[in-house]
């Protein structure tokens, strides 16, 4: 269902087995989210290259800003598409890989960020685009503000069960938001962890 042939050669161009650890490798190239260590996974190839889509719909974008690294795989797919992609993971050992993985890719245009993202980064705000790869139970009011106008965010919202990928709008004078298809992310957790 994926139209947009940058998104397929990107994703095609990019190893997903070097993301995850060997005795999981075998499984890397099926459409499924898997475990990364940490309570985490890697997200399902499918949503990765869906929200990638949503995201760059209407146009090539310059700074992204990415919440939950992780360990890296949407990041990479990012880096290939946008100018440049500001990534926040509040877990240090998973930072530390996804930093290597995406040196292994020799793709430099990514800055990494251990901290809460519900703060965002608001040094290089605004984004042109925000990718959420955690579900808060309602979009954080500072991701909105860092949002450029014509600004569009990919967001997916709710409780375990309960989810729903959300893409916001920033227009002027508000936000449009469109109710998009179910799906199932870990949740967005306050804090860092070292
Ligand atoms: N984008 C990853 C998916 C990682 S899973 C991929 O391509 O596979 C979601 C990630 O979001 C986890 O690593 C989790 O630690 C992180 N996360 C959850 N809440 C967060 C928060 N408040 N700030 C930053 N990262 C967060």
């Amino acid at each position: 269902g994926i139209k947009n042939n940058k998104i397929l050669d990107a994703m095609c161009n990019t190893p997903r087995h070097i993301f995850m650890d060997e005795a999981l490798s075998s499984r890397a190239y099926e459409d499924v989210a898997l475990p990364i260590g940490y309570n985490q996974t890697i997200s399902q190839p499918y949503i990765v290259a869906r929200m990638t889509e949503l995201l760059l719909e209407f146009g090539r974008l310059e700074k992204v800003l990415e919440i939950g690294t992780g360990c890296g795989y949407q990041t990479a797919i990012l880096a290939q598409l946008v100018d440049h992609v500001y990534s926040i993971e509040r877990i240090w050992p998973l930072q530390r890989k996804a930093k290597s993985h995406l040196w292994d890719l020799k793709l430099k245009n990514v800055s990494f960020l251990h901290g809460d993202g519900i703060l965002g980064w608001p040094k290089h705000a605004p984004y042109d685009g925000i990718l959420v790869s955690a579900a808060p139970s309602e979009v954080p009011d500072t991701l909105l503000q860092q949002m450029a106008l014509g600004g569009v965010m990919i967001v997916p919202v709710g409780k375990a069960g309960n989810q729903r990928l959300q893409r916001v709008i920033r227009i002027q004078g508000g936000f449009e938001v469109e109710e998009l298809e179910p799906v199932s992310f870990v949740p967005f957790l306050p804090g860092t962890e070292m």
